[in-house]
Formats: structure tokens, sequence, C-alpha cells
């Protein structure tokens, strides 16, 4: 699924990384020393399906993903980000 995320404006990494318990998977120091300078506007991380190679569909803010294992996540819903899924999903097809 595509997804919205804030990068950090330090490092480029996504700013939920630099949350406790995401940062014992990055060798990233700024993310390791957990102060994120979210970007305010969040960036489109789009994936594409394999096989076939469209884009998926966006995930909506507030939704869970990866639910039940270690890397659960939850998309970001703040304003920003439901302003930018509105975009995106009258854009699409
Ligand atoms: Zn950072
Ligand atoms: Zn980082
Ligand atoms: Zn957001």
């Amino acid at each position: 699924m595509s997804v919205l995320v804030h990068e950090c404006r330090t490092c480029g990494h996504n700013a939920t990384w630099h949350e406790s318990r995401e940062r014992a998977y990055t060798a990233c120091r700024c993310c390791i020393a957990g102060t994120a300078d979210p970007d305010p506007e969040p960036t489109l991380r789009p994936t594409w399906t394999s096989p076939g190679g469209r884009l998926e569909p966006l995930a909506p803010p507030g939704t869970v993903r990866n639910e039940r294992t270690m890397h659960q996540t939850v998309t970001c819903d703040c304003e920003a980000c439901r302003a930018a899924y509105d975009h995106h999903s009258t854009r699409s097809p």
C-alpha cells in the first residue's frame, strides 16, 4: 500500500523511525538520537503491485498497517495528511 509519511528534515527518514520502538532497526545517528524534525507536509511513498507494476492504493489516514506484528504502524491522520489523501485519492482513477 502507498503511504503518506512525514520525513525528518535532518536525515530524510520517516519521522516515526525516531521513536524508541522503531529506532532499534536503523543505524542512522539522527534516528537513534530520537529527535526528529518532521516536515509538516507529508511525502507520498508509493508502492507498486508485484507483479503488475501498478500503483497501489493510498492508505487512508489512521490506517493500521502490519497489524499484530512487531512492525505495526498507524498512518498519520493529521490535517495535512488528510488533505494530501483527498488530493491523491480524487486524482487517481
Ligand atoms: Zn532524523
Ligand atoms: Zn534518520
Ligand atoms: Zn500527518
